[in-house]
Parts: structure tokens; C-alpha cells; sequence
């Protein structure tokens, strides 16, 4: 390893892709620096993103839970959600993982540096007026979310806000149409919040199968939720009855404790000194990299949500393990494979999608597809008062039926999705889900019996 500079490897960025990189580079007995500007590591995804959602989805489930219990034979009186003694939990919990990070990048020799970090040329950063150099720069910043610039709009926050509320909101307006807004729309109407959604078009998670789209929103109206569409916000106002949202086409929606806006995500690349070591971004900010996460400058590097492909916390660690590999394990070649990413959307019930939906395989298959589809109402659901659908679609192309899209909502489903999705990678055919032997009694088994 090269000793002209003080690290093999400096991560610009403590979180997901940052520490993936450092860790396994580290593992090969490279000498790596972190350098992360919020006083804790793990980033957006441990700290204000995957896992306190998913802590906040589970408190959602409960709840459901606690309302179909009567369906078996139960007698619940519910007395009460504290959601102030849930968050103080979710934060030791994630506190916990903040100080596991500390210990594991220990025992791999990754050193830690709290500071905002910019470029001073391609292999020397600066925090707070001293300089580090390294062979290799990975800048791995993330992102964060977007605020519009409309009037009052200090008077809502955004999913970092929503994490930090220690008291829970009555009435809350979630504004946008991706899969934030849906999940922290879906988690607080089933912790017993009045949610209206506001989205701009008639559907939300559009790039998401149709099959997908519908059922959700009917299973969201079906809780109660409301969803105002073609809403976009043109001023808050604070007025007695709570925080009043006009939107462009005049329409008012008032009486909200909380306004969040999920309106989309920006890199934060802004005041990276990207100028200084002559690394170039796109019009929108992010970091275009070749297929080995180079940046424009040989030796500089971007991972995860930064670059602007599928900013999800697996991808962002895949592609540093990877880099890692190839670059200190002699693993020639090595590199990311962004094509085929199962991905879940934890609304209730949760939704998971790998593959191409059906209307991108009509246009790439023509008529050489087939789609086979199934709704029904899982056995867990027969029981409870509140009914609620599974639904699934398989796409297959080709004299072979190959398994291009597989899509489903319903129980279960987030769980579901992570084998398929291997058997997919392996170029499942039709045939080989027939061959498979059933799991009964499950939802999964309809994947293999469809007809
Ligand atoms: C509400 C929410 C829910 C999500 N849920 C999921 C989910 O369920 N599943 C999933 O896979 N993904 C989820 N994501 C996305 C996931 O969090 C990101 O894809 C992932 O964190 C990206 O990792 P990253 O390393 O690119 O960036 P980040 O994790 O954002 O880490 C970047 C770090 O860099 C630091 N930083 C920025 N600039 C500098 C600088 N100049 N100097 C030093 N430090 C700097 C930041 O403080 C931050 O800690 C969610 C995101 C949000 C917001």
C-alpha cells in the first residue's frame, strides 16, 4: 500500500455506502480514514431513515394486530399508545448500533473523524482548517430531503422531523408521492393518526406495477386515510384550528398538528469542494461514476445515494464491498450489478417488487410475454374484522417463459420477495416456480401454483 499520503483511503461520509467501503477495504489491510460530519456514524439509513421507519412500521403492525385479534377469539381492551416511550426506545436502539459501528471499524484499523469534510484536490480533503490526503477518495455524502420553496414553508418538516417528534401528531398532512410519503402516511394512520397524503397526479409509487399502485390505495382509503389528489402545496399557514395547506388549484386542507413534506431527496454535493479536484456532477447535483464508481478524476470515487442510482441502503453497501474487493483484493473486475433490485415498500400491507412491471414488458417483449396473476385473501385475513387482499402478478417472456417481473402486496410480502429474488437472478423460468414443492399453508405458494 502506498505511503506518500497519510490513508490508502479516505470515505467522505459515515453512513451506509462510507462505512461499507472503509470497513472491507480495512478487512484487506488497507489503511482507511472516515470522515462524517454528524456526531454519530451510520448515516441516514441507521439514523433517520430504514431502521427508525421500520421501528415506527412495527408499531403500525401492532397496532393492527391489536385490532384483528377479536377475529381469534381474543378480547382486547387497548388502553393506550405511548408514543414518546416507543421513540425514546427506537433511539437507545439505534444508539446502540452507533456504538457497534465504533467498535467493528476498530477491529479492521478504520479510523474515525467527526467534521465536515471538502475537497482540496483529488486526494487531499480538509475538516475544520487540517488536511488528509490518501491514494483514494470515496465521497459517499448521501443526500437529503427537499423542502419546496413556497410560503409557510417552515411550518412543515420533512421525514427527519417526523423522527424527531416525541409526541404524537393528531392530524397530519404527508405531501408527495414516493415511497417515503406512502410508508410514513401508512405507519402513523395505523398508530391512530387522521392522515391526509396530498399528491400531485391520481396515483402515487407510479413507477411501480399498476397492480400495485391500485391495491394500495385501496387498502389505504380502506384504513381511512385520505388522499387529496392532484394536490400540490402553494403556501402553509398557521391559523387556529392548526396548519392550513392551500394547494395550486385553490383547494384548502386544514386543521393539521403536522405537515410533512416527502417531496423527494437532493445529494449533498453542494459544498463539497467537487470544483477544487475537478470531479464533475450532473445538472441535479448527483455524482456520475463509470460502472467501477469512478468519477470523472481517476482515484475519486462516489457510492450510494450520491450517485442517483436506486438510493437504497443494500446498494450503497454493495457497491463499496465491491469496490473494496476489486481495488484491495485483487478481485479483478469486480463491480456492482445495478440491473435486477428487489425492493419493498413498507406500507400496510407491504409491497414488494423485483424485475420489470407490465407495462415495461410490453414495451420491451411485445406480444412475446405473459402475465399470470392472482388476488386473494390470505388465511391470516379470513379471521380478522378488517379484510384486506394479497394480490401478486408473475410476468414471464419468451418460448421458455423466463421470470422477468414478479410483483406482490399483501402480509407477508416484504419477507417473501428476498428468495424470489435470487431464483430471478439465476434466470428462473416458468417451470422451475412450477417444479418448486409448495410451502402450505402460506401466501409464497401461490407464487409457484399460479395458472
Ligand atoms: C425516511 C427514509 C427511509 C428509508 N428507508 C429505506 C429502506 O427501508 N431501505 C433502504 O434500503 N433504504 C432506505 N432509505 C434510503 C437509505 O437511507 C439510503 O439509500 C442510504 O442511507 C444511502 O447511503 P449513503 O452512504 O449513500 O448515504 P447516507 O447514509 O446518507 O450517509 C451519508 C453521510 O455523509 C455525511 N456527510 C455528508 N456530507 C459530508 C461531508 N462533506 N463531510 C463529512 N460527512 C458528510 C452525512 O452526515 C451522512 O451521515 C431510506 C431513506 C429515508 C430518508
Amino acid at each position: 500500500m502506498s505511503s506518500d499520503y497519510d490513508y490508502d483511503l479516505i470515505a467522505v461520509g459515515g453512513g451506509s455506502g462510507g462505512i461499507a467501503t472503509a470497513n472491507r477495504a480495512g478487512s484487506y489491510g488497507a489503511r482507511c480514514l472516515i470522515i462524517e460530519s454528524d456526531p454519530v456514524l451510520g448515516g441516514t439509513c441507521v439514523n433517520r431513515g430504514c431502521v427508525p421507519k421500520k421501528v415506527m412500521w412495527y408499531a403500525g403492525a401492532t397496532a393492527h394486530a391489536l385490532r384483528d385479534a377479536s377475529g381469534y377469539g381474543f378480547d382486547v381492551t387497548v388502553n393506550g399508545f405511548d408514543w414518546s416511550a416507543l421513540v425514546e426506545k427506537r433511539q437507545q436502539y439505534i444508539s446502540n448500533i452507533n456504538n457497534a459501528y465504533a467498535n467493528y471499524l476498530g477491529k479492521n484499523n478504520v479510523t474515525t473523524l467527526t467534521g465536515y469534510a471538502t475537497l482540496v484536490d483529488k486526494n487531499t480533503v480538509e475538516v475544520d482548517g487540517k488536511r488528509y490526503s490518501a491514494a483514494r477518495i470515496i465521497l459517499a455524502p448521501g443526500g437529503y430531503a427537499r423542502v419546496p420553496d413556497i410560503p409557510g414553508k417552515e411550518l412543515g418538516m420533512t421525514s427527519d422531523g417526523f423522527f424527531e417528534m416525541t409526541q404524537q401528531p393528531k392530524s397530519v398532512l404527508v405531501l408527495g408521492a414516493g415511497y417515503i410519503a406512502v410508508e410514513l402516511a401508512g405507519m402513523m394512520q395505523a398508530m391512530g393518526s387522521q392522515v391526509t397524503l396530498g399528491i400531485r397526479n391520481q396515483s402515487f409509487l407510479r413507477e411501480f406495477d399498476d397492480l400495485l399502485q391500485e391495491k394500495l390505495m385501496e387498502e389505504m382509503l380502506a384504513e381511512g386515510l385520505h388522499v387529496e389528489k392532484g394536490f400540490t402545496t402553494a403556501s402553509l399557514e398557521k391559523k387556529e384550528g392548526g396548519i392550513t395547506a392551500t394547494g395550486e388549484n385553490g383547494v384548502s386542507l386544514d386543521g393539521f398538528d403536522a405537515v410533512i413534506f416527502a417531496v423527494g431527496r437532493s445529494p449533498a454535493t453542494e459544498s463539497l469542494g467537487l470544483e477544487n479536484a475537478g470531479v464533475t456532477k450532473d445538472a441535479r447535483g448527483y455524482i456520475p461514476v463509470d460502472k467501477y464508481q469512478e468519477t470523472n478524476v481517476p482515484g475519486v470515487f462516489a457510492i450510494g445515494d450520491v450517485t442517483g442510482q436506486a438510493e437504497l441502503t443494500p446498494i450503497a453497501i454493495a457497491a463499496g464491498r465491491r469496490l473494496a474487493d476489486r481495488i484491495y483484493d485483487a478481485q479483478e473486475g469486480r463491480h456492482m450489478d445495478y440491473s435486477l433490485i428487489p425492493t419493498v415498500v413498507f406500507s400496510h400491507p407491504p409491497m414488494a417488487t423485483v424485475g420489470v412491471t407490465e407495462t415495461q414488458a410490453r414495451e420491451q417483449y411485445g406480444d412475446d410475454m405473459k402475465v399470470y396473476q392472482s388476488t386473494f385473501t390470505a388465511m391470516y385475513n379470513s379471521f380478522t374484522p378488517h379484510k384486506s387482499k394479497t394480490a401478486m402478478k408473475l410476468i414471464v417472456a419468451g418460448a421458455n417463459e423466463k421470470v422477468v417481473g414478479i410483483h406482490m402486496i399483501g402480509l407477508a410480502a416484504d419477507e417473501m420477495m428476498q428468495g424470489f429474488a435470487v431464483a430471478m437472478r439465476m434466470g428462473a423460468t416458468k417451470k422451475d416456480l412450477d417444479d418448486t414443492v409448495a410451502i402450505h399453508p402460506t401466501s409464497g405458494e401461490e407464487l409457484v401454483t399460479m395458472r
